[in-house]
């Protein structure tokens, strides 16, 4: 790829639309909307719009990565479904490169996060590392000897709904399982359970929000925390010791060299990160523990905007194409960055 030229990633997501472009390994000026529930069409504009804002500042577009929370093909370039977005059975990258007039690469939120953090800040692009993001729901990708692992038409690795607890409690959205990471995990679940303390123990701190506010927020939970208040805190150590749980799995089945905790809920890890840590190492092979790194996500807020930029240049390249219809590779011959501290 030569210096001049300009991928845009955007990533779609239920409450916000938010693009950057992308050239000679720098990610610019993001662009931030609220996300359109209108209908497909007006999201589709939006994405346009947001594409065309982003490539403005440098005059130039040459392809464009988009990533959608929810069930997308990559290799077809299709919206399965998205539980907060006004889109199902969707060929998005085509309807959008007709528009656009370059190519378009597709990709879930998870993978996309995945990608960013595999090549963020390193001299070479990490090969074995698994991504869990905690936010409204729980996301993940799995970079599996140097490709992205998505399954046969390219909705797996859904991490989210690994289950945890057969008899555990019901599942979010689409899905009909019971006691997923999800479930047990999310900030949908944190909510969940706060609103039932809150509920059963109106006096306590989290019950005198409830009362005044007539719900809780994840926010809540975490200031509460922040604030000292034992039962938020409790919540949270709970949280954490199913994640733990969950790291357990991941370490046994894919056997990684890092896993990376991203997410909005991942800004709190203060209160969670410890206990998962102690749950996984009481769980996990001393020789397995040693070998694998845990930590927070380095790539931040901007990662799924960074990973779908690097599928795009990708695309861009025609080096997307591969057997088992499994991935395509990952960007290895883009250096990212070339100067440090140009993403955060
Ligand atoms: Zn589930």
């Amino acid at each position: 790829v030569s210096v001049a030229e300009v991928t845009v990633g955007v990533d779609v997501g239920g409450t916000k639309i938010a693009a950057g472009a992308y050239s000679a390994g720098r990610l610019g000026e993001i662009t931030l909307a609220r996300t359109t529930h209108e209908s497909t069409e007006a999201l589709l504009e939006q994405i346009v719009w947001i594409t065309h804002a982003s490539a403005s500042r440098l005059d130039r577009l040459d392809a464009v990565g988009v990533s959608v929370a929810g069930e997308v093909r990559h290799r077809d370039g299709i919206v399965v479904s998205a539980s907060h977005l006004p889109i199902s059975d969707c060929p998005l990258a085509e309807r959008l490169a007709a528009r656009l007039g370059v190519p378009v690469a597709l990709d879930n939120d998870g993978n996309c996060a995945a990608i960013a953090e595999a090549h963020l800040d390193r001299s070479e692009p990490a090969r074995d590392l698994v991504m869990v993001t905690l936010g409204t729901g729980v996301g993940g990708g799995v970079i599996a000897a140097g490709r992205v692992l998505r399954g046969r038409t390219g909705i797996g690795a859904e991490l989210g709904h690994l289950v945890l607890d057969a008899a555990g409690p019901r599942c979010f959205g689409a899905c009909p399982g019971r006691g997923c990471l999800e479930a047990l995990c999310s900030g949908t679940a944190l909510v969940r359970n706060a609103n039932a303390l809150g509920e059963n123990e109106p006096t306590s701190q989290l019950g005198v929000i409830l009362t005044r506010a007539g719900t809780l927020s994840a926010e809540d939970v975490v200031s509460a925390a922040q604030q000292g208040d034992p039962q938020a805190r409790a919540l949270l150590h709970n949280l954490g010791r199913w994640l733990g749980v969950a790291l357990n799995s991941l370490i046994n089945i894919f056997e990684p060299s890092e896993i990376a905790i991203g997410g909005g809920l991942s800004t709190a890890s203060e209160w969670f990160l410890p206990a998962a840590l102690e749950e996984a190492r009481s769980r996990t092979g001393a020789m397995q523990w040693r070998a694998v790194k845990i930590g927070i996500a380095r790539a931040g807020t901007r990662a799924s905007i960074a990973g779908a930029a690097l599928l795009g240049e990708v695309r861009l390249l025609g080096a997307s194409a591969s057997v088992n219809g499994c991935s395509a590779p990952l960007v290895e011959r883009v250096l990212w960055p070339p100067r440090p501290g140009t993403v955060s």
